[in-house]
């Protein structure tokens, strides 16, 4: 069953054609990633999504709504969704918990708050005002906001920007402990690592039109492509491209007697595949 449907969306700034185009299907349980670079169109497609912004065409539907004409069911359709937004408005004068506390009361079943605060790492900080927490500490409370509802949809735009390491590891835990529980979630981000570790699929948006929707193992050819295998040869670093990486090895492994000197074999990370299908085509030509 497809929680989110769009077909032909596109919308258009003056003339800027920032989304031309845009077909999406995001089935529920799935976390879904959009790649694309600045000004690519993810965040207008995610916020007609979310029902910020009207489109000029195409039909989309969210939660089984148009997130544009959704008329009266407004508020339910709405406690159904989280949204975390790339910054949120600013609530200086409030502590984390009061914060996290008043959110809660929008909705008709939302998650615990002390559990809540736990699982985006702000225990040590419940009790500290909004506007002495830092950029990453911050972030962590907008997560914390978009995820009180309990919602069955949830919308991260850039959740970890700011994150130290050790916070966006925690933070993905989080993610994938929601996606058990059955959340859908549409993630955008810059961190291909990211899109690696938590999406089921991913789609790659560059000047408003997705360029392919795939597994992040398969995305261009990702899996079938050619391993690289590296080595050392006495005082040479020596690299070949392979097809069959393991033959060669066993090859490299009889000419050593045994071990290859600082064997390495890999494949393109997704941030080579991405940056291979977005590269020279970025700059807008709209
Ligand atoms: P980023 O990764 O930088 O967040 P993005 O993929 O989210 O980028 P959008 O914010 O959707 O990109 O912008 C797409 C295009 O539309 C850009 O060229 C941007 O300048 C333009 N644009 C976005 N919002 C507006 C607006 N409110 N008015 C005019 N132009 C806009």
């Amino acid at each position: 069953m497809s929680l989110i449907e769009v077909k032909g969306l596109k919308k258009s700034y003056g003339d800027v054609h920032a989304v031309r185009g845009v077909d999406l299907e995001i089935a529920q349980g799935e976390i879904f990633s959009l790649l694309g670079p600045n000004g690519a169109g993810k965040t207008t497609t995610v916020e007609i999504l979310e029902g910020f912004r009207t489109r000029d065409s195409g039909t989309v539907s969210v939660l089984g709504f148009d997130p544009q004409t959704r008329g009266h069911e407004s508020r339910e359709w709405r406690n159904r969704i989280g949204i975390v937004l790339q910054s949120s408005a600013d609530a200086g004068d409030l502590t984390v918990i009061e914060t996290i506390d008043h959110f809660s009361g929008y909705y008709s079943n939302p998650r615990n708050v002390d559990e809540v605060i736990h699982s985006v790492g702000l225990v040590e900080k419940e009790n500290a005002l909004i506007r002495n927490l830092s950029g990453g500490q911050r972030r962590r409370l907008d997560v914390a906001l978009g995820i009180i509802g309990n919602p069955e949809l949830l919308f991260l735009d850039e959740p970890t920007t700011g994150f130290d390491p050790e916070a966006r590891r925690s933070f993905w835990a989080l993610i994938q402990s929601l996606r058990s529980s059955g959340t859908t979630i549409l993630l955008t981000t810059h961190y291909l690592d990211e899109a690696e570790a938590l999406a089921d699929r991913v789609a790659v948006i560059n000047n408003g039109v997705i360029i392919e929707v795939s597994t992040p193992t398969e995305l261009g050819g990702r899996s079938t492509s050619q391993a690289t295998v590296s080595w050392r040869d006495g005082q040479i670093s020596k690299s070949e491209k392979s097809d069959n990486p393991t033959e060669l090895v066993a090859t490299l492994s009889s000419h050593f007697g045994g071990e290859v000197p600082e064997l390495v074999v890999s494949r393109p990370s997704l941030e080579d595949i991405y940056l291979e299908m977005i590269g020279g085509t970025h700059e807008s030509d709209s």
